[in-house]
C-alpha cells in the first residue's frame, strides 16, 4: 500500500532523513522504533505528505506521489492526488487531538461527513460501529474531557477507521497513557493487526511492537540500521546500536 523509496528530508541544513526506503505491503504491519530525534515522526508525515520531502519517492496503492521543482522547492504537484493519499492514510497521535467543543459520536463522524461527503445517517451508523469495535459504545454522547487517556486514544482511532483508509499510520499511540491504560489501546491495535489491516506503527513499546508486526524497522539519525521480522530483531539484533537501544528498555 504504501511505499516510501529513498527519502530525503532536511530541516533547513538539518538532515532528518538520509535515503529510507520502507516497503508496507497490503494486511501488513510495519514498526518503526529507533532513539528520539533519530526521524520516525518525521518519516510518518512525509509518507501521508503532511511534510514534505527533498528527494526520493512515495508511493500509494502503486500511484507514485508527482512532485514539482526539486530540492528545498518540490512539493506536491497534484493537490487532488495529495487529498487522496492523505484521506486514504488515516493517522493517529500521541496527544490525542480529539474536538474537545464536540462529542465523541461528532468526532468520529466529522470527516466522513466533511471531506467524503457521505450521508450523515450512514456515516453515524457506520461511527456507532467503530465505536463499538474499539470498546466505548456507551461513550457516543459524551464530550473528550469525560474520558480518560486510554478512552479517548480509542475514539482517535475510531475517527480514523471511519474514514475506511487504505492505511493506518500510528505515531507513539500509547506512549501518552498510563501502563494501566495503555494495555486497554494495545488490545485495539493488535485485533486490528490480526483483521489484516495495514499500518505502519512508530512505537517505543517493544513488546507491542514484537506482538503485532510483520517487519520492524531499526531507525538511526535518519538511516535504517537494521530491519526484519520481529523475531530476528527483538531475539538475534546484528546491530551494535541495536543491542544497545534494546537494552537500554526503551
Ligand atoms: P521522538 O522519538 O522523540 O518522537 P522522532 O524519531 O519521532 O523522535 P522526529 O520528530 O522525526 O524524531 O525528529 C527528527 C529530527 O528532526 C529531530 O532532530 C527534530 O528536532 C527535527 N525536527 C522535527 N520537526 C522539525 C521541525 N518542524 N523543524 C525543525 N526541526 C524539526
Ligand atoms: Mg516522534
Amino acid at each position: 500500500v504504501i511505499e516510501i523509496r529513498n527519502l530525503h528530508k532536511s530541516y533547513g541544513s538539518l538532515e532528518v532523513l538520509r535515503g529510507v526506503d520502507i516497503t508496507a505491503p497490503a494486511g501488513h504491519v510495519v514498526s518503526l522504533i529507533g532513539s528520539s530525534g533519530s526521524g520516525k515522526s518525521t518519516l510518518l508525515r512525509c509518507a501521508n505528505l503532511l511534510e514534505e520531502s527533498q528527494q526520493g519517492d512515495v508511493v500509494f496503492c502503486g500511484e507514485p506521489v508527482k512532485w514539482r521543482g526539486s530540492g528545498m522547492n518540490r512539493h506536491p504537484a497534484d493537490r487532488k492526488q495529495m487529498i487522496r493519499i492523505r484521506t486514504n492514510l488515516s493517522m493517529v497521535f500521541q496527544q490525542f487531538n480529539l474536538w474537545a467543543h464536540m462529542t465523541i459520536l461528532q468526532n468520529v463522524m466529522e470527516a466522513p461527513v466533511t471531506v467524503l461527503k457521505r450521508e450523515r445517517a450512514e456515516v453515524e451508523a457506520a461511527a456507532r460501529g467503530y465505536l463499538e469495535k474499539v470498546g466505548i459504545g456507551d461513550k457516543a454522547d459524551v464530550y473528550p474531557a469525560q474520558l480518560s487517556g486510554g478512552q479517548q486514544q480509542r475514539a482517535a482511532i475510531a475517527r480514523a477507521l471511519a474514514m475506511e483508509p487504505k492505511a493506518l499510520l500510528f505515531d507513539e499511540p500509547t506512549s501518552a497513557l498510563d501502563p494501566e491504560l495503555e494495555q486497554e489501546v494495545v488490545r485495539v491495535i493488535k485485533a486490528l493487526a490480526e483483521e489484516g489491516r495495514t499500518m505502519v506503527l512508530v512505537t517505543h513499546d517493544m513488546s507491542m511492537a514484537r506482538d503485532v508486526s510483520d517487519h520492524v524497522v531499526f531507525l538511526h539519525k535518519g538511516l535504517i540500521e537494521e530491519e526484519g521480522p520481529p523475531e530476528q530483531l527483538f531475539g538475534a539484533p546484528r546491530s551494535e546500536r541495536l543491542r544497545g537501544f534494546l537494552s537500554a528498555g526503551q
